[in-house]
């Protein structure tokens, strides 16, 4: 296993072609505007060292009998689900932002229950191939970024009947060895600080889309692939100094980018879906099951941090004792632990597929993200209430800096009597950067909007089961409404009707 150093120092051995504010990157680890992510990232290797989280942070491989980070590891039981969303608090917690590897975690597991499936059906060799793979992975302590969301082009059009043909990412030739892909993923976490790109469709295809129904991993450095990284909310504060970034050294969000793939070739052994459009469903839902429950982890640990920078604040503000500010605090502590017991229930409940992985509930996966969809703003709109209108009025560090004004403006933004004003301003920047930044539309959009998980929730709530149910219990049983009532079955008791109706045109019933 890496270690945080490690991890840096591995990701300057790839030579990949990252562009950012019109320019070409050359060195992605030196590079400022990369730095908070790749910390953050980093933090998914360093704690694994520590001996106090080595239970969350790493597991035994199946495949060797090593220890690995749990970061690499196919979940084996319902321990492993319930320690993977501890492990998302607790990631949560250290660093207040997304910490980026859950999405090449969750591929690896849902390719790995997948591929297994498809080759019971056409007795392909896909699982074997990935098995192979998740070793590589595994030993190697890589992180693959989880590339899935599609540029998607015109939306009314399915994947093969689009102006762009490179909205989707697709197979273009199938060769002896392997084949040539091009299309482009759009949104891909931790994109530019991963060692590889585990590939996987990003919706069901129909047999005219088969060449859509793709599934591969490749070196990030892969000749024919380029990144292009997207702009923050206050990004360049980050070069500002380091008090104007709030969350200076582990940023707003995951850090996403447009991964361009072309013509881009990839040996048959890295493919582990190629055309099975009829699996397309399973990988795309197991997939997004998965990261759907982690969001009551990871968005839960930097609750934790907002509250506790809130709660701080209002002390330093000599408001803590006021009943609405408790009352707020509490409000907030209430929703982001139903969050946190969302996803807990998703890893209780979760059960064994054929392939012997474990899968979270996907009906509560759903329920939690849809839950974070809303509450995340919720208690971000009480981090903001309960800072005061500061936290969008504070002056910059380069004023601070100004001997002329320091003195005024440390004045200016003092609090109570043992709070240092510097200190209050940094609470004051974190609050700002969490409640006002990325975060907040990553929360809504990550993982799938709220109408994706609704359409899930939907498919997944078995009705017809619950209005058996209230059918029973309003007694709308008809056999034993006829039996108990009536005191006869019902075509005895219909045909006596019958009976005495002879003769007129009448619809019965
Ligand atoms: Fe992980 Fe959460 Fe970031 Fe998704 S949003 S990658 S689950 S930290
Ligand atoms: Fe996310």
């Amino acid at each position: 296993m890496m270690n945080g150093k490690e991890y840096i120092e591995s990701l300057r051995g790839l030579n990949r072609e990252v562009y950012f504010l019109g320019r070409k990157i050359k060195n992605v680890v030196d590079e400022p505007m990369f730095q908070p992510h790749i910390h953050t990232a980093a933090m998914t290797y360093e704690l694994a060292h520590e001996p106090e989280y080595q239970e969350i942070m790493t597991a035994v491989s199946h495949v060797t009998g090593e220890r690995i980070n749990r970061f690499t590891h196919i979940h084996h039981s319902i321990d492993d689900l319930v320690k993977k969303v501890r492990m998302m608090r607790l990631l949560g917690q250290k660093t207040g932002t997304c910490f980026q590897r859950c999405v090449g975690l969750d591929g690896l597991n849902a390719v790995y229950v997948t591929s297994y499936d498809i080759d019971q059906k056409y007795g392909t060799d896909y699982h074997e191939r990935f098995r192979d793979y998740l070793l590589q992975v595994q030993e190697n302590d890589w992180m693959p970024s989880g590339a899935m969301t599609d540029a998607r082009g015109d939306r009314s059009r399915r994947p093969s009947m689009q102006q762009h043909p490179d909205a989707y990412l697709h197979i273009k030739e199938r060769l002896d060895d392997g084949i040539i892909v091009s299309g482009m993923k759009a949104h891909i976490t931790g994109a530019v600080n991963s060692h590889e790109i585990l590939v996987m469709p990003t919706r069901t295809m129909s047999e005219e889309d088969a060449d859509f129904a793709l599934s591969f991993a490749l070196p990030a450095d892969t000749e024919g692939v380029s990144y292009i990284f997207s702009r923050q909310t206050n990004d360049t504060r980050r070069l500002d100094g380091v008090l104007d970034g709030g969350n200076p050294k582990y940023g707003i969000v995951g850090g996403e980018a447009v991964i361009v793939f072309k013509d881009v070739f990839v040996p048959w052994e890295r493919v582990f879906m190629a055309g099975e459009y009829d699996f397309t469903t399973e990988l795309v839902e197991t997939f997004a099951g998965y990261h759907r429950s982690n969001y009551g982890g990871c968005k839960v640990g930097l609750a934790d941090v907002v509250i506790g920078g809130s709660n701080w604040i209002a002390e330093a503000h000599g408001v803590e004792r006021s009943s609405h500010i408790v009352d707020k605090l509490t409000d907030m502590i209430a929703m982001a632990e139903t969050c946190w017991s969302c996803t807990l229930a998703c890893s209780y409940e979760g059960h064994k597929t054929p392939s012997g992985a474990y899968n979270i509930h996907p009906l509560l996966a759903n329920v939690t993200k849809l839950n974070i969809t809303r509450m995340v703003y919720e208690w971000m709109r009480l981090a903001q209430d309960i800072a005061g209108g500061k936290i969008i009025t504070l002056p910059s560090e380069k004023d601070l800096e100004n001997p002329e004004i320091r003195e005024t403006l440390f004045e200016c933004f003092a609090g109570k009597q043992g709070f240092s004003p510097l200190d209050i301003i940094r609470m004051l920047r974190l609050i700002e950067n969490m409640s006002v930044g990325a975060g907040l539309p990553e929360a809504m959009h990550g993982a799938g909007s709220p109408a994706a998980q609704k359409i899930m929730i939907a498919r997944r709530s078995g009705i017809e089961k619950k209005m058996e149910l209230a059918k029973t219990v309003a007694g709308i049983n008809r056999d034993d409404y006829f039996e108990r009532i009536i005191g006869k079955d019902e075509t005895t008791h219909w045909n006596e009707v019958k009976k005495k109706l002879r003769g007129r045109e009448t619809e019965i019933y």
